[in-house]
């Protein structure tokens, strides 16, 4: 008889860091989040998940609606949303790939460039998922903390750049909202790591994108996204900037179909209304200095200046996971984020300015209760 093999079997051929690694702490859907507190999911405010509170453009949900051809797989080769995009941005369309968000992105890159045991340099407090895909990936993360402005430590970068091979840098950074200078990029790219320049936030910061900067011969990749400018979040839609010769390679390595046809009709749909689009991102920009202003106000936070879609703020006299609790009791969600170095803080996205009101109204209510003035 065949020996049946136990479960404890195959757990023991698992890669036995990936029990050990923490997760990626993922955001609570709404929906869920409205069942565990008993309210309409409607009264949930959700500002923590930087998403667009205006939804997609009108002409993406008209596409959506009319397209047919759902049954037909997409073209691995992406050649009219990357055609589209380079039109768009000015950028050849050799450099251009686009993914399942960001995300997918940033995760082939490490794929494309790590052999087992290589670097990651990482910057926090910053983005979660660049420590949860080098773990992922097998490599070794290498943590180099902001300064207390939340500005690059250069000389710490530069000591360790020759243990590594990759650098992340969100640029403006998540969670405190802050950019890099052309010339902190110039001192990375001196390094010779490859430069990840993740500008998710880029179109809220006033800044140029380093897109144009990209080109063979210079280790930079640029990655953006159509979650938070475009609101398309949960279509999944991100791409990469890269030299020609890197773009060809990650082509050849993603998953063929992996920005399925509902995702690169919302990228056509989404150029074509893209006046629409950068309306709004100007009116979010308002509203973030109106947050800004309201949240400065509140005697126990001290609001950082942010040009993203969202505020980091830390908390004084109060904690910051209380104050987030006391939040999710009233139906607003904030994040906190998940490094260590910002454990008393918390970012809040840029809503509507009726959420504004409704945050404020229950801070100073939560002030109140928790015995500090205002
Ligand atoms: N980069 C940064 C810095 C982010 O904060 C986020 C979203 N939280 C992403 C990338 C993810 O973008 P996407 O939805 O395109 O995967």
């Amino acid at each position: 008889m065949v020996k049946r093999p136990q479960d404890t079997d195959t757990r023991g051929l698992l890669r036995p860091e990936l029990e050990a690694m923490p997760g990626y702490e993922s955001i609570e859907p709404p929906d869920q989040l409205a069942r565990r507190l008993g309210i309409p999911v409607k009264r949930i405010i959700k500002l923590d998940g930087n998403e667009n509170p205006y939804g997609p453009s009108p002409k993406v949900l008209q596409a959506l609606a009319e397209y047919r051809n759902y049954h037909i797989y997409p073209d691995p080769l992406q050649r009219g949303t990357r055609e589209a995009l380079s039109r768009f941005l000015g950028i050849p369309f050799e450099q251009i790939v686009l993914g399942t968000g960001s995300d997918e992105m940033m995760d082939l890159v490490l794929r494309a460039f790590l052999a087992p045991g290589d670097g990651v340099i990482n910057c926090p407090p910053t983005f979660g998922m660049y420590p949860f895909l080098t773990r992922v990936a097998g490599a070794r993360l290498i943590d180099v903390p902001r300064r207390s402005d939340f500005s690059l430590d250069l000389t710490a970068i530069r000591a360790v750049a020759a243990g590594a091979k990759v650098i992340f840098v969100a640029s403006p950074n998540n969670p405190t909202g802050n950019v890099i200078s052309e010339a902190d990029l110039d001192a990375l790219l001196a390094t010779g790591l490859v430069v990840v320049v993740d500008e998710a936030y880029v179109e809220f910061a006033g800044v140029k994108s380093f897109a144009g900067r990209v080109a063979e011969g210079v280790n930079l990749i640029v990655l953006r996204t159509f979650s938070k400018w475009a609101g398309l979040a949960g279509l999944r839609v991100g791409y990469g900037i890269f030299p020609p010769s890197v773009a060809e390679v990650i082509l050849k390595i993603k998953q063929p179909y992996n920005l399925n046809v509902a995702a690169q009709a919302a990228v056509l749909a989404s150029l074509d209304d893209a006046d629409l689009l950068r309306e709004r991102v100007r009116l979010l920009v308002s509203e973030r200095e109106e947050l800004m202003k309201a949240l400065a106000g509140v005697p126990y936070l001290k609001p950082l200046p942010s040009q993203a879609n969202f505020i980091f703020c830390c908390t004084e006299g109060v904690e910051a996971g209380r104050l987030q609790d006391e939040l999710r009791l009233r139906g607003i969600i904030v994040r906190r984020p998940d490094s260590p170095v910002a454990r008393d803080c918390l970012r809040i996205s840029v809503g509507l300015p009726e959420h504004r009101r409704a945050l404020i109204d229950a801070l100073n209510e939560i002030g109140g209760s928790l015995g500090t003035s205002g």
